[in-house]
């Protein structure tokens, strides 16, 4: 794809401007697409496609395994497109050959248990313990929320894009869905996909652009919902505007969480899981274990073998099969990351990996940072901040309640994950700790038939499951008389 264009009202097309950007593979430097940045026009033409769209007799009554079969069909079309879709996240997003086949295989898993999610869901039913014969029939019915105005981030692009874009085709929303300028080209292939599986025109309309065109959007007045997938401080801004009129808004946000290593843990298993936590991505990943706690009778012994593998971590070009770490995704990022490195040192956190830039192996044209590993304490800046790149920082404990009060010692809730061979022991701390997925022996995975977002400042709501389904909807009480004379309605009496 040498440019990526916008898709409005059914039809993928140039901006009515030209404006466009470049986008660069960030393991090369070298030009992947140009950008078209839709203009004011072309964001107002989505929203009002989107509208007539959602009003549309075709979309609303929709039965919904018609429904639950569009998403099986894009489903179905990803996996058939999968090598295009894989070739173009590696260049665009900087993703490994690896990272990124994983992001599409989990992309099309996610349609298809939308599909079956929604061909289950009731969006209408008789309440029984309500209903009372005599007096009323009481229906609780669910009602797809409107226009959506759908903002992702760069880091998954492409499963970003499903997870907005699935419970939209689930509830009969409509939606403007924004792409991160950085990373737009998968969100554009599935504009591609979505013609071919039949979707009508203008219930998806997918456009790019930066925090311009999603204010556009966030505050645009034709828009009855915002789901906003990024940083917290972003978030913080769109609830603000959101706020105006009082708009729902389920916002996905950052991270910063803890990954407990108990004194039981299979310590093999638990270094070479705790490096994939916080690298998985270049540790782009919301949910990367950044905080990594580990109890100080096998401190020692932990530390050894992290060291002895993290330094077997294989950087690479990012279309090899043997690469295990790739680049951060822009210039931007990579200064962020080394400004939060370089300033830990000046906090005087011990060292213990990394801390550079990458530059053997031909890797010095692109974003390479050197996996990086710290000693550090609460008083350390990124025990706090979120990075978002290849940095953890480590901290020894004594007792399961110290685990417990460092996992909550911050803003954040997304995630987090304990290690021991003892289930029950861990599952007490799991239940202890203030976040939206707790992972026992296990991390990074989520399963779409399962709730997922975030505690505190994490974020507000939830994605995938049948919770992903009802922040689309918003929910009638239908009630029906079964009382039909006036000596039974004898509340009439009140005013007369
Ligand atoms: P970001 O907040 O800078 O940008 C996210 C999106 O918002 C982009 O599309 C951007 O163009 C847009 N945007 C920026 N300013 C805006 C504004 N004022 N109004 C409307 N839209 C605006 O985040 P990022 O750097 O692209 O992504 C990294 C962040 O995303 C990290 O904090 C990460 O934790 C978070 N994230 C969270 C999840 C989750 O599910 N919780 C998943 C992935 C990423």
């Amino acid at each position: 794809m040498d440019e990526v264009k916008l898709y409005i009202n059914g039809e993928i097309r140039p901006s009515s401007t030209g404006e466009m950007v470049d986008s660069i593979d960030p393991s090369n430097g070298e030009l992947v697409s140009k950008v078209h940045i839709p203009s004011t026009q072309d964001l107002e033409e989505a929203v009002q496609s989107a509208k007539t769209a959602f009003y549309s007799k075709e979309w609303r009554d929709m039965d919904q395994v018609k429904r639950s079969e569009i998403l099986l069909k894009v489903s179905e079309l990803i996996k058939e497109r999968k090598r295009d879709f894989i070739a173009a996240e590696i260049k665009d997003s900087g993703s490994t050959f690896r990272k990124a086949a994983a992001d599409i295989h989990n992309s099309a898993s996610f349609f298809k248990i939308m599909s079956k999610v929604t061909a289950g869901f009731k969006f209408e039913e008789v309440d029984e313990k309500a209903t009372r014969a005599g007096f009323s029939k009481n229906t609780r019915r669910f009602e797809p929320i409107g226009v959506c105005a759908q903002i992702i981030p760069w880091n998954l692009p492409l499963q970003m894009a499903a997870w907005k874009i699935g419970p939209i085709l689930a509830t009969g929303c409509t939606t403007v869905l924004k792409s991160a300028v950085e990373t737009p080209m998968t969100a554009m292939m599935l504009a591609e996909v979505l013609i071919d599986a039949g979707v009508p025109k203008g219930v998806v309309n997918i456009v790019t652009g930066g925090a311009k065109e999603g204010a556009f959007l966030v505050n645009h007045k034709d828009i009855s919902k915002v789901a906003f997938t990024g940083s917290t401080e972003i978030g913080r801004e769109i609830l603000k505007q959101a706020a105006n009129e009082v708009k729902n808004a389920t916002l996905e946000l950052g991270g910063k969480s803890p990954n407990i290593i108990l004194d039981d843990a299979d310590l093999d298993i638990a270094v070479d899981a705790a490096l994939y936590a916080f690298l998985y991505h270049s540790g782009q990943a919301c949910t990367s274990g950044t905080r990594l706690l580990v109890q100080e009778g096998i401190y020692d012994e932990f530390m050894t073998k992290f060291k002895e593998r993290i330094a077997q971590v294989p950087l690479g070009p990012t279309q090899e099969k043997t690469t295990g770490l790739g680049p951060v995704v822009s210039k931007k990022q990579f200064d962020n990351v080394m400004n939060y490195i370089n300033k830990t040192k000046e906090e005087g956190a011990k060292l213990i990996y990394g801390g550079e830039q990458e530059l053997e192996n031909g890797l010095d044209k692109g974003f390479y940072i050197k996996p990086t590993a710290f000693e550090i304490t609460p008083d350390n800046t990124i025990w706090h901040e979120e990075i978002f790149g290849p940095v953890v920082g480590i901290t020894k404990f004594k007792t399961e309640d110290d685990a417990i009060n460092m996992a909550n010692n911050s803003i954040y809730g997304l995630a987090g994950a304990v290690w021991s061979k003892n289930e029950d022991r861990a599952l007490k701390i799991a239940k202890e700790i203030e976040a939206g997925t707790v992972w026992i022996n296990e991390y990074h995975l989520l399963n779409p038939g399962m709730p997922f977002g975030g505690y505190k400042q994490s974020g507000i709501g939830r994605e995938m499951g049948e919770e992903g389904i009802k922040a689309y909807l918003e929910v009638k009480h239908l009630w029906e008389s079964d009382c039909n004379t006036r000596e039974g309605k004898m509340w009439l009496d009140a005013i007369f």
